[in-house]
């Protein structure tokens, strides 16, 4: 029976898959701690480790097609990811060395364009011609499809949405040495700088706010006091979703979308915030506000969209890594 790799590269997280490449059922998944050191070749090399075991244990399977979603940024010619902020390896190779070596078709996109991939094909954009989906995360970015095209852009990366600048006067820097981007804000590996932010603006009886201003307070601690009812974590929640509207509003005002399918670990942990960043959006909209939803595939969204990368790629890729 025919199978396809399905790989989803994180910066701390790996996971790899097999799916029956006729039925997109997932048949087994690993996942494992992304490599943060060893040369160009040392993630694939992991990957060829990782499936070669899988298919000794599931022998009935054989690898007709490799499909992989990537942190970024991307080459997308060499399928390549080039100074990636988030990863130590900062470059690595994927595409030559899994190809090479499987002799399968094998295809390299950023993470989120196989994630709207996913919900295209059988998951929120089912039907849909117009389909964004968006990760708030560790990073934050989106994939896109517009009136039934994926888009790609020279590099890949024609959507590097984290990177939109949400406030032009502020002076927190983002990972990639620019200020007021979204990602620099509201990003899981940034809000601390929010809340260090906003301490000065508030004033009022608080654990978070005494906390914060002796250690950096990790996004999950910001959201448990938010759970709690503590007054300064409200506020700065309140802050974080209109920061997350005004990101999300210049995407329906580019991209015009039906559905917007929101992932990643800040909205899969915390879903009441989708509503606030919901009421807040019609404040910064000029296109019609489209449907809201939080994608059905949970942590395993790449891996789906790189399945279905792999076993049906869209024409746009098929111009580039044929
Ligand atoms: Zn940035």
């Amino acid at each position: 029976m025919k199978a396809v790799v399905a790989v989803d590269i994180g910066a701390t997280k790996t996971r790899v898959a097999l799916f029956n490449s006729a039925s997109m059922e997932l048949v087994s998944k690993v996942v494992l701690n992304t490599p943060q050191e060893g040369g160009e070749d040392v993630v694939a090399g992991t990957i060829i480790e990782v499936v070669n075991d899988l298919v000794k244990e599931f022998s009935e399977w054989e690898v007709s097609a490799v499909g992989v979603g990537t942190i970024g940024p991307l080459d997308i010619r060499e399928g390549r990811v080039i100074n990636s902020p988030n990863i130590k390896l900062r470059s690595f190779e994927l595409r030559r060395p899994l190809r090479e070596y499987f002799r399968v078709p094998t295809y390299v996109v950023n993470d989120c364009v196989a994630a709207v991939y996913a919900e295209y094909m059988s998951g929120a954009g089912l039907g849909k011609k117009n389909v964004v989906y968006v990760t708030l995360s560790s990073g934050i970015g989106a994939g896109v499809i517009v009136d039934g095209h994926l888009l790609l852009g020279k590099d890949g990366n024609a959507h590097e949405v984290g990177h939109i600048v949400v406030s032009y006067d502020s002076d927190v820097k983002c990972g990639c040495g620019g200020t007021g981007h979204w990602e620099g804000l509201a990003s899981g590996n940034n809000l601390w700088k929010l809340v260090k932010k906003l301490r000065s603006r508030w004033s009022g009886v608080s654990e978070l706010h005494k906390i914060s201003g002796v250690e950096e307070v990790p996004a999950v601690k910001l959201f448990e006091y938010w759970e709690r009812g503590d007054e300064f974590a409200s506020y700065v929640i309140n802050e974080l979703a209109r920061i997350n509207a005004a990101g999300v509003a210049s995407i329906i005002n580019v991209y015009d979308p039906e559905v917007i399918s929101f992932g990643g670990s800040i909205i899969l942990n915390n879903p009441k915030l989708l509503n606030m960043i919901y009421d807040f959006v019609k404040d910064y909209v000029i296109n019609r506000v489209p449907e809201f939803t939080i994608t059905r595939f949970g942590d395993d969204v790449v891996v789906y969209g790189a399945a279905y990368i792999a076993s049906k790629p869209p024409k746009e890729l098929l111009e580039i890594q044929a």
